[in-house]
């Protein structure tokens, strides 16, 4: 009888197991069709994937490089080269890549990635501009492996590369 029982107990506890797990499955399928995975615009793949290295000093002081930058909204506020970027994907088990501008960042190490759909310069001040880093009327000086830079916002991208932006009020 306490077998029975024990039986009984576990066949109830299985059983709501399963209603749980199918009515996961039976949420998850309506919305992902409903959500067609979105293609890059132009249909090109990633084929230019470098990192540079950022540190940003204001007032000797140093500045974070956020998480985030060209992925989350807040920390994307130019948006002329989205077309060389990613946009957001559904994998086929549901998990969300989100939509990326070609110069972006994944942690607050000061590491820019640029991952574009084609082979092209990018600029200190094009990710600036996507950051949103406010400039104007501020004295800035760039370090690029040890060698002071003239124009910052001119200089172009290049892998491997240590850059030390000097903002001063
Ligand atoms: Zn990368």
């Amino acid at each position: 009888m306490k077998a029975q029982n024990g039986y009984v107990v576990l066949s109830t506890v299985m059983g709501i197991i399963f209603m749980l797990y199918f009515s996961m499955i039976l949420q998850t399928v309506p919305e992902l069709s409903g959500q067609a995975p979105a293609e890059n615009k132009t249909g090109n793949k990633i084929i230019m994937h470098t990192h540079s290295s950022l540190n940003v000093t204001v007032n000797g002081d140093f500045l974070l490089v956020p998480n985030g930058v060209g992925i989350n909204s807040t920390l994307w506020n130019e948006h002329s080269l989205d077309k060389f970027g990613t946009e957001r994907k559904i994998t086929t088990f549901g998990m969300i890549t989100p939509a990326m501008s070609p110069l972006h960042t994944h942690d607050s190490s000061g590491l820019i990635h640029v991952e574009s759909t084609e082979y092209r310069n990018y600029t200190l001040g094009d990710f600036l501009n996507i950051w949103g880093l406010p400039l104007e009327g501020r004295k800035v000086n760039l370090i690029t492996d040890g060698n002071s830079t003239e124009n910052y916002a001119n200089h172009t991208l290049k892998g491997m590369e240590k850059m030390i932006l000097k903002i001063e009020d």
